[in-house]
């Protein structure tokens, strides 16, 4: 291996001092740091940042140095000359690795890199950031010509399927850095580093390269230092998928629970490109989110009696090569979340919407025993799945005369950005709870309309954490951890800035 390190943290600003303040945080996470002396915004700077470096010449900290110039993908404009200039100067410093892009090295003569160069290790990289070269063997071949201590491509993947090969081709290669790049590659990015030569990159702060994980994330939400080839493999498939909560509630329960697990976001396109992988990554899991939650169904060997007149699966398990197997939990999200609060047989509900998430939602309560009634915008859609429940549909305009022991909103009306909207009026609640699946925002324009009026609600994070929670069960087969869970769904929210919808009051009753 490289370094004693598996996580390389990356420090890159535009001004010396703060460089140096990532620096500070890196170290607390990895003994490996790369420090792209291109993103500083002068030559006075790099001067002054580099003239700092050797303060940390006690720490046992393995710096890498790259001065990345444009033409290669990174910021630095000066000549050639410079930049080696700078990259000695930082091996003078107490850089042990020196990072030079292969455009450099085509340019200058092997000479001139011993004189300038010789004292440090040298990295040779080629940076591919719109597609993955046909010829790995060939790329690599070129870099490794003059022999340097090691080699690393990154190339940007469109599918599972190219950063696999990436990552495979490196895992079969001594001293060889594989860095599949983009948001469709970084589960196998991470996943790498169940390898014994796995080897990652984590901005401190700012990414250097389209899709990257940041180092906070990388240790605290995904503990990848300790990622090895015993770990568990779940994950969430969708499009789009990067606003997914689900890593960060799995993650925070295996975590409690001290499971050797893991919990990936897919970004998802391509449904055949995923499964082609599911073996190849090791998956024992996941989780199916839009677009997916009726496409998937038909790649599966199996699937729950309910999730198949649903019509939707949001969890599959893995039981076997290839062998893979169906539930819907968003149906039992749904009676979790409500059996507490009313008592569903003989119950009346609304149920607003004719979509994936009122078809589990109708075929609970009716499973639980409710009269289902539903409206929809769409007529035909409200009767057919009243149809399929034994429920009624009803059209909006007789909504005012109607009571119901809840009403539960399963459009998206409402739903983060536009938070302004209600899928009802106030004198359209008739009923003693108002369920807002949505969870994004906390609390709807929905549920503050139904608070006004001295009707209960909840909100859609209930549903979310207990359907997730059934999922964690499905999996592990131990009790899911349900506080931690949804402290870590509130933690996302906050930190995201959609727990509270700005401008609302937050007790109005
Ligand atoms: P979906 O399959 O696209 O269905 C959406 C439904 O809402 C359809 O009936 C659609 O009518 C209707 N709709 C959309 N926009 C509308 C509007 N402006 N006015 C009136 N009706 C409208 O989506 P889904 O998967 O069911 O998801 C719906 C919501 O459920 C999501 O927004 C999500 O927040 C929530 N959800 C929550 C959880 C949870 O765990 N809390 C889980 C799943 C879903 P048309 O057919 O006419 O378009």
């Amino acid at each position: 291996m490289l370094v004693d390190d598996k996580i390389c943290a990356v420090v890159a600003a535009s001004k010396a001092s703060e460089m140096q303040r990532q620096l500070s945080q890196a170290v607390r996470h990895t003994h490996t740091v790369e420090v792209r002396l291109d993103w500083l915004r002068s030559e006075v700077e790099i001067d002054r940042f580099v003239g700092q470096l050797g303060r940390h010449a006690a720490r046992p900290v393995t710096f890498i140095a790259t001065c990345r110039r444009t033409k290669a993908g990174g910021r630095y404009r000066g000549s050639i000359g410079k930049q080696l200039l700078h990259l000695a100067e930082a091996i003078r410093a107490g850089c042990t690795w020196y990072d030079l892009e292969i455009e450099t090295i085509r340019e200058c003569p092997p000479e001139l890199l011993e004189a300038l160069l010789g004292d440090g290790r040298q990295l040779r990289s080629a940076h591919y950031f719109r597609h993955l070269p046909g010829n790995l063997s060939l790329v690599a071949q070129e870099l490794k010509r003059g022999d340097p201590q090691a080699i690393k491509i990154a190339a940007h993947c469109d599918s599972l399927a190219e950063a696999n090969k990436l990552a495979e081709f490196a895992s079969r290669h001594r001293n060889v850095i594989a860095i599949p790049m983009g948001e469709v590659a970084l589960p196998a990015r991470i996943l790498a580093l169940r390898a014994k030569n796995g080897f990652a990159y984590a901005p401190v702060e700012n990414a250097t390269a389209a899709g990257q994980t940041s180092l906070a994330e990388l240790s605290k939400l995904y503990r990848a230092d300790r990622i090895n080839r015993q770990t568990r493999v779940y994950g969430v498939i969708g499009n789009p998928i990067s606003h997914s909560l689900s890593p960060a509630m799995h993650n925070r329960a295996f975590a409690a629970r001290r499971i050797n697990a893991i919990y990936l976001p897919f970004l998802v396109g391509d449904l055949r490109d995923f499964l082609d992988s599911v073996d190849r990554l090791g998956i024992d899991g996941f989780s199916v989110t839009l677009p997916h939650k009726e496409t998937i169904m038909k790649y599966l060997d199996g699937c729950d009696p309910l999730a198949a007149r649903i019509g939707a699966v949001n969890t599959v398990t893995v039981r076997g090569p290839g062998h893979l197997y169906g539930y819907n939990t968003d149906y039992v999200g749904v009676l979790r979340t409500l059996e507490r609060r009313v008592r569903l047989p003989a119950s009346r509900v609304l149920v607003l919407g004719a979509g994936g998430a009122a078809r589990a939602v109708a075929f609970a309560l009716a499973q639980a025993g409710s009269r289902v009634c539903v409206s929809a915008r769409r007529w035909d859609k409200a009767k057919a799945l009243a149809g399929a429940v034994d429920g009624e549909a009803i059209e909006r305009a007789k909504l005012r005369g109607e009571f119901f022991d809840a009403i539960i909103n399963a459009t998206p009306v409402g739903m983060y950005p536009a938070m302004e909207n209600s899928p009802l009026e106030a004198r359209e609640l008739n009923c003693r709870l108002v369920f807002d699946t949505i969870y994004r925002p906390h609390r709807t324009r929905l549920i503050e309309l139904a608070q006004r009026r001295g009707i209960e609600t909840v909100s859609g994070l209930e549903m979310f954490v207990w359907q997730g929670s059934a999922q964690w069960e499905i999996w592990t087969r131990g009790r899911a951890p349900i506080r931690v869970m949804r402290q870590a769904v509130i933690d996302a929210l906050a930190r995201e800035g959609t727990l509270v919808r700005k401008g609302s009051t937050r007790n109005p009753r």
